[in-house]
């Protein structure tokens, strides 16, 4: 059985993750009112990301006999001025994330708890992806001035992201 401080830690990232996923959800319908549908749809997959996230969060916590105790879920951000600025608040959103996660981490190896420690691992790796997809959008943003022909490519280009759980989960 898990101990009490690691159930709360997860417990905590569990919302943390369904948080995300609201936002992404948010921002996903932020691009819909602008007309970037190719946009929305990035962000869609993004939700389904942190779904699954929270939700293997979820299974694990009940693996090792824990209690699951959902909290409220904060209102997410409702407005953005542009892309650019959509994927900088993702960005830092993800760093935040990180954060949290190393966290658990240090929390599991001062508990001696290995197994959490290994799952640890699998989430913090899968963030240099997430704060990498962002470093990247931002770049290209930049680099097409977030208007015209650009943004049109890149549109077309992210109405193609589909969600694929990721393997070995
Ligand atoms: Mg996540």
């Amino acid at each position: 059985m898990i101990n009490a401080r690691l159930e709360e830690v997860i417990n905590k990232q569990i919302n943390a993750e369904l948080y995300s996923a609201y936002l992404y959800l948010s921002m996903s319908a932020y691009f819909e009112s602008v007309n970037l549908p190719g946009f929305a749809n990035w962000m869609k997959v993004q939700f389904e990301e942190e779904q699954f996230h929270g939700l293997k969060f979820f299974n694990y916590l009940i693996s090792r006999g824990g209690r699951v105790k959902l909290d409220t879920i904060e209102v997410p951000k409702f407005e953005w001025k542009n892309a650019i600025e959509v994927f900088e608040e993702t960005l830092e959103h993800e760093k935040h994330v990180t954060a949290l996660l190393n966290n658990i981490a240090e929390v599991a190896e001062e508990e001696k708890d290995r197994a959490t420690r290994n799952l640890m691992i699998w989430f913090i790796d899968e963030q240099v992806e997430e704060e990498g997809n962002a470093e990247k959008i931002i770049n290209e943003l930049k680099m097409i001035g977030g208007e015209g022909h650009g943004m049109l490519m890149l549109d077309r280009e992210f109405a193609t992201r589909t969600f694929v759980p990721p393997t070995g989960a």
